[in-house]
């Protein structure tokens, strides 16, 4: 899958994003019942599986939402970044694209349109500096952007993993909230 990196401070870790708990955009329903990805970037089995865990992490929560680490059809990537720092303190991020009708990738930068893949990143040379060598924080910015991955935006109060940086950070699975909006946006 072609991997394009757009600078852009939109939903990362640091920023205050205040609204809906929702993107209005995402997957079609139809691909997130399978969504499939593919891990790269790990530099060993102990990163490799941290990614894992956090992405499916998801599953189990709407019988509409299963995710799975499978390189056949993978439609979302899930990128250990082991290279940049200089990325302002954001630790993760995530970027949807479509497809316009030259076939090219377009970075859907206001979150309403229907994806076609994500790419979703962990900068470990920042969450090293933020989290230190605690795995779990590491699963869980994995698992926050995957969920951003399945359309769910930070919210703006309660206890989730979606919440911005340390709010969020400190949950290693999602929580009541994160479910809640999960089954808003896909069902139950
Ligand atoms: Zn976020």
């Amino acid at each position: 899958m072609k991997v394009i990196v757009i600078p852009t401070l939109l939903f990362g870790f640091g920023q205050i994003v205040n609204g809906a708990d929702l993107y209005s955009g995402g997957y079609p329903s139809s691909v997130v019942s399978s969504l499939k990805y593919v891990i790269s970037g790990a530099p060993n089995s102990t990163y490799s599986t941290m990614m894992k865990t956090g992405a499916n992490s998801w599953n189990g929560v709407s019988s509409k939402v299963y995710v799975s680490n499978n390189n056949t059809g993978a439609k979302m990537s899930v990128i250990c970044n082991t290279t940049s720092y200089n990325t302002d303190g954001v630790v993760g991020r995530m970027y949807p694209y479509y497809y316009d009708t030259f076939g090219n990738a377009k970075y859907d930068s206001t979150y309403v349109n229907i994806w076609d893949v994500t790419d979703v990143y962990g900068y470990e040379l920042v969450m090293e500096e933020e989290f230190g060598d605690n795995n779990y924080f590491h699963q869980s910015t994995y698992a926050h952007e995957v969920g951003h991955a399945l359309s769910l935006n930070h919210p703006a109060s309660g206890s989730a993993i979606m919440r911005q940086g340390w709010d969020g950070v400190q949950y290693t699975v999602p929580q009541t909230l994160d479910k809640t909006n999960l089954k808003t946006k896909w069902g139950y």
